[in-house]
């Protein structure tokens, strides 16, 4: 799906989700939306809250900035990610599954696509259990780290 159609197509479902939940379509929410559409990959609301900043047209505050990312996960358009401690954000419409490499040293979280696991993953059965989506992560270290420990170690 082309961007420009993805982000009429959230608009649309987040204008429904509101509606149905008697919350208020204001123009910030969906300015909010529409950014973080915009965002490749992952994101944190500090990022979020500097992108919505560079906006001449929004002063959003940050607890404007998480209670709309809450609306956002309740209307299933935004995922929450528990990377060690931080928490970071991903949008979830229309997105490739992907697998997510995190550096227990420096933090760093990298996105792979890997259709063997992928595969394996789809063709597991499930007992009573439908799956609609999910998140693998898997811990290690990066090569950055890995080749600083060695120098780190050669020196000594
Ligand atoms: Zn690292
Ligand atoms: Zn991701």
């Amino acid at each position: 799906m082309e961007n420009k159609n993805v982000k009429e197509t959230v608009r649309k479902i987040f204008t429904e989700y509101l509606e149905s939940n008697g919350h208020r379509k204001t123009p910030e929410r969906f300015a909010i939306l529409d950014t973080i559409y915009s965002i490749n990959g992952h994101f944190d609301i500090d990022m979020l809250y500097g992108l919505m900043a560079n906006q001449e047209n929004f002063r959003v505050s940050r607890a404007t900035l998480y209670n709309t990312i809450i609306l956002l996960m309740d209307a299933k358009l935004v995922i929450k990610h528990l990377f060690g401690n931080s928490s970071q954000y991903e949008k979830s419409f229309n997105i490739e599954t992907h697998h997510h490499l995190i550096c227990t040293q420096c933090g760093k979280v990298k996105e792979v696509q890997n259709e063997e696991l992928k595969d394996a993953i789809a063709n597991t059965r499930l007992n009573r259990f439908q799956m609609s989506h999910y998140s693998l992560y898997i811990y290690g270290i990066c090569s950055r780290c890995l080749w600083a420990k060695r120098r780190k170690k050669t020196n000594k």
